[in-house]
């Protein structure tokens, strides 16, 4: 099986209102050494003994996210894919290579050097058409930006651009919403993911929600109501444009989903690098530290970065296998569930079968030809679905 990997780069320029990721603004002075110290934790991991044969195997796609990555000089970008290059140039048909980029962060020279360095995919953080969304949600770029972006990004011969887009920020309206989708297919990116705002404490905006306040636009958070319609909406416009709805946050033009992200939701190996990288090699899951400086520290001083590791149980492997097959849209093969986890679903069998007739009998979800899915239009509460079926 080939394997992914992950890079996590954890800087921004600012730290938008609504984020709830380990990402820090630091002084671009600490970029270089962190690019460094990745590409040591690179090497030192395919040269160590252990974790199965994964250091053998092909890496078919790799994927920068953060952060901003897109901050980075390129050279350094470019330092991180080389130190791959031996285990890319061992697959049939070209890797996907994918970086996140924002529209700000985009110029001519530096688009020119990623794709001379081997990406072939960008993810650009658009999140709205709309300035007067952008601006309270402490976003760098403005609508025209990521027209800007769009444009220098095929002009360089990016064959392939995906882009974000938030339902549920401050001051959004069904009508700025409905603007922003029009002015994305517009512009005909091969793929698009949309969020629904996660109003929790680990956001400024978040912790203010939940305290009944109104800085970061708190109080112009629309609701729940009017999040999952703008989302239903698009989920109705991207399939009258040719999209094909395959995750729940994700459509693509056919043949172009996300190759790398499809390795997370059908439970296929990746290996991250980075403060904060989450790794799985198929039985155990482990993550690097969060702190950048102290995982650079470690690094330099030859201590390894990993911060804890489960072995992942089969009961466990047999939650994730229905979380992650009920966010994707062809839904849970329960054939071949069965097969893979005969012993385990024999005793849950039982407990099962009766929250997903219940769950059916609500409509929230659709059984045909073996596989289990969200019903279509539940997609938007989704996570009710999880929680009753999983307990
Ligand atoms: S650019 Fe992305 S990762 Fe950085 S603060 Fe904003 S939302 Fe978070």
């Amino acid at each position: 099986m080939n394997l992914g990997v992950y890079i996590q780069v954890p800087f921004c320029q600012t730290k938008c209102t609504y984020c709830n990721f380990h990402t820090g603004v630091v002084s671009r002075d600490r970029y270089g050494s962190y690019a460094d110290a990745v590409c040591r934790e690179i090497a030192e991991w395919f040269q160590r003994k252990g974790d199965g044969d994964l250091r053998e195997a092909a890496i078919d796609t790799v994927y920068f996210g953060g952060g901003t990555p897109s901050l980075l000089d390129p050279v350094a970008l470019a330092n991180m894919v080389g130190s791959l290059s031996r285990r890319l140039a061992r697959t049939p048909h070209a890797p996907e290579i994918t970086l996140e980029a924002d529209p700000e962060t985009i110029r001519e020279d530096k688009a020119g050097a990623w794709l001379a360095a081997g990406f072939n995919r960008i993810s650009l953080g658009s999140q709205s058409f709309n300035d007067s969304e952008l601006t309270p949600a402490g976003r760098m770029h403005r609508r025209t930006d990521i027209y800007r972006a769009v444009e220098t990004l095929r002009r360089a011969g990016f064959p392939n651009i995906s882009m974000d887009l938030i339902a549920g920020l401050p001051h959004q309206s069904r009508e700025s919403w409905e603007n922003s989708v029009s002015e994305f297919i517009g512009l005909r990116p091969e793929h698009v993911s949309i969020y629904m705002l996660e109003v929790d404490e680990g956001s400024r905006l978040g912790k203010e929600a939940l305290a009944g306040g109104s800085r970061y636009s708190a109080g112009a958070i629309p609701s729940d109501d009017a999040i999952a319609e703008c989302y239903e909406s698009a989920c109705a416009r991207l399939a009258g444009e040719g999209y094909e709805h395959y995750e729940i946050s994700n459509w693509a033009l056919p043949g172009l989903r996300s190759k790398h992200n499809l390795k997370y939701w059908r439970r296929e190996p990746y290996i991250g690098f980075g403060a904060g990288a989450h790794s799985f090699d198929g039985h155990t899951r482990w993550a690097n530290i969060h702190d950048s400086a102290r995982y650079v520290a470690c690094m330099e001083q030859g201590i390894s970065p990993r911060e804890r590791a489960t072995s992942v149980t089969i009961g466990q492997a047999l939650d994730e296998e229905f979380f992650l097959g009920l966010r994707q849209l062809d839904g849970i093969d329960f054939a071949r569930i069965q097969r893979d986890y005969d012993a385990e679903l024999h005793d849950r069998l039982g407990e099962l079968q009766a929250r997903i007739l219940n769950l059916e009998s609500q409509g929230l979800i659709e059984r045909s030809g073996g596989h289990v899915r969200i019903a279509p239009g539940k997609l938007s509460v989704s996570n009710e679905v999880f929680v009753e079926l999983l307990g």
